[in-house]
């Protein structure tokens, strides 16, 4: 049999799907995939009943269905401000999962290198790595995950194609601040590199922090790639609906990329979720309330067990601290998680470049009876 290609050998399968997988095959409560374990809002599934009954079943246009575009431009620019043009500035994907890949195979040629904090969402490594590019790493330090300056620009030194923002960031939660995106733009303006920024927790963040879209800072649109999702917004991890946003000369190639890596996005799907897009900001609110309500209820039972924790400004993630329960790796922390505490959490190892072996990543978008069902089991870890 023919060799595979060397590419695929320089990574793993994801952690987080792999933790899925056997969170289910043992019945444990899932903590490790984030997404949620309830419906989407009621618009969104009558949306969705109609849209069976419409004319959307072959396929869309490839860069995503017209009025899903335009609503989606409506609802962007409302939050950013920004004048998108949903035939100029948007590629509709199938998750900001493509929407990564997509944006790295835009930006990079083999051999360019990409700058990614660590730790990391562990798509970006496999992403750029799939485009023929090489990443190299700039730590984010605990408790408040900032980044150190002048290591940033040793980085840039290294003459970066592109750096990878995560806004609220997956699994740290933190969110960066405008003077921190800041001097990311500059850096980036001073070595001619693109921003490609991930921001599907844009509407998760907690009070007093605030999401800063980059896109939006002075002068950064022409070298920003954003990628983001509805997944996380409208509670519809399944639907896989995602975009890229840019500049046009940047979408036009970007179109190319998605049109041979997938034609299109679900066309009754994208009709559907235009429900969404256009909810009132009291949903958004709502969204808030509802997250900021959870992380205060799951950080309370984390707290129960009176082991250390990253304590979230955005998104939906938490690291527990699990050294003082002495496993050789975090791997067989997790496995033992899932198997006698029937709780699934990842292990963070695979989300950080340095030898980190101690910590379990939980999330929270989960209904009250279920966080609660699974902070009485992590009591078991007192
Ligand atoms: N972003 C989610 C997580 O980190 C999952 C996304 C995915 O699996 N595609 O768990």
């Amino acid at each position: 049999m023919p060799a595979t290609a060397s590419r695929l050998s320089v990574f793993t399968e994801s952690v987080i799907r792999g933790t899925t997988r056997l969170a289910n095959q043992h019945g444990a409560i899932n903590l490790a995939q984030g997404f949620p374990d309830f419906d989407p809002p009621e618009e969104l599934l009558a949306a969705l009943e109609r849209a069976t009954r419409g004319p959307h079943h072959q396929y869309a246009v490839t860069w995503g269905a017209p009025r899903f575009r335009e609503a989606l431009a409506r609802k962007i620019q409302r939050f950013t401000g920004l004048p998108i043009d949903p035939d100029q500035n948007l590629v509709v994907t199938c998750g900001s999962t493509e929407a990564m890949m997509v944006a790295m195979m835009t930006a990079c040629n083999p051999g360019d290198k990409v700058i990614i904090f660590s730790p990391f969402y562990e798509n970006y490594a496999a992403d750029a790595i799939l485009s023929g590019a090489e990443p190299i790493y700039v730590p984010l330090r605990p408790p408040g995950f900032g980044f150190d300056s002048e290591e940033l620009a040793r980085a840039f030194a290294q003459k970066p194609k592109a750096i990878v923002v995560c806004n609220p960031s997956n699994p740290t939660g933190k969110v960066f601040t405008r003077d921190e995106l800041m001097e990311i733009l500059r850096l980036a303006e001073e070595h001619d590199a693109f921003v490609i920024t991930d921001e599907p927790y844009e509407h998760i963040v907690f009070a007093p922090h605030e999401h800063v879209y980059f896109a939006a800072l002075p002068g950064a649109f022409e070298r920003t790639i954003t990628c983001n999702s509805l997944s996380k917004t409208y509670s519809i991890t399944g639907w896989r609906l995602g975009y890229v946003q840019a500049a046009p000369a940047v979408i036009a190639q970007a179109r190319k990329v998605h049109d041979f890596l997938t034609v299109g996005a679900a066309a009754p799907l994208q009709e559907a979720a235009i429900a969404g897009l256009e909810l009132p900001d009291s949903y958004y609110a709502g969204l808030r309330d509802l997250y900021t309500e959870k992380r205060d209820l799951f950080l309370g039972l984390l707290r129960q067990t009176g082991l250390p924790f990253t304590e979230p400004q955005g998104a939906y993630y938490v690291m527990l601290d699990i050294s003082s329960l002495g496993f050789a790796t975090d791997t067989e922390a997790s496995a033992w998680l899932i198997r006698d505490i029937g709780v699934a959490g990842v292990a963070g190892s695979s989300f950080f470049r340095e030898p980190v072996n101690h910590l379990i990543r939980f999330h929270f978008a989960k209904n009250a009876a279920t966080l609660q069902a699974a902070g009485e089991r992590l009591l078991r870890l007192h």
